[in-house]
């Protein structure tokens, strides 16, 4: 749960919007944020790009997920709401359809139930394990439901051919922990080919969460 107020959270998903953008992690109306409230959530619109939100257009929905205020929420609200289900303590959640992620998402040969190599200490921080959640259409139940089986053990999550979900305790968090993995993705593919001198179990077992 954030301490800012609704009006600080709302400004901060606009300026973290706009900066997703501006840097090429977000484009066109992909990519979607949300955080908790006292009484309910914030969510980005529907259609809307993550470059020009408006704080008073933010879509609101009450507790039972009934939108109360705003334009309409996202088409993938749900992605949001299984994660805020299976894991109470989180305080937003961001998913992007960023490129290097998204790139990884689409290789044939990766471990399913761990996407990504821990080859930097921040990233087994930030990130940790990374399972693929099967691919199911965008809007598809399907995906919901698969998303609410690896959530409560898992903050990020891989959609297949898809991208990036994770959870954090706040906004900040959940942002400086998708960054993080779209940053691995990132090395990861620039290092394909190259013999990988990963940590070790014990170095990877001697790190706390960040
Ligand atoms: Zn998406």
């Amino acid at each position: 749960m954030s301490r800012l107020s609704e009006s600080n959270l709302r400004e901060e998903i606009c300026r973290l919007g706009a900066s997703f953008f501006e840097r090429g992690l977000s484009f066109g109306s992909a990519g979607n944020i949300s955080v908790r409230l006292d009484d309910g959530w914030l969510m980005t619109p529907t259609n809307v790009s993550l470059g020009r939100l408006d704080p008073a257009r933010l879509s609101k929905l009450d507790a039972s997920g009934r939108m109360i205020s705003g334009d309409a929420p996202t088409k993938e609200t749900f992605l949001h709401r299984a994660m805020y289900e299976k894991r109470p303590h989180t305080g937003a959640v961001v998913h992007l359809h960023s490129t290097h992620s998204v790139a990884v998402s689409v290789l044939a040969d990766v471990d399913h139930a761990d996407v990504l190599p821990p080859i930097t200490a921040y990233y087994v921080m930030r990130v940790g394990r990374l399972p693929l959640v099967p691919y199911h259409p965008p809007g598809d139940l399907a995906l919901a439901e698969a998303v609410r089986k690896l959530a409560s053990k898992h903050h990020a999550l891989l959609l297949a051919n898809h991208g990036p979900v994770v959870a954090g305790n706040s906004l900040d968090a959940a942002a400086n922990a998708i960054e993080e993995l779209e940053e691995t993705a990132k090395l990861f593919l620039l290092l394909r080919g190259s013999k990988l001198r990963a940590l070790t179990d014990e170095q990877v077992a001697a790190l706390k969460p960040a």
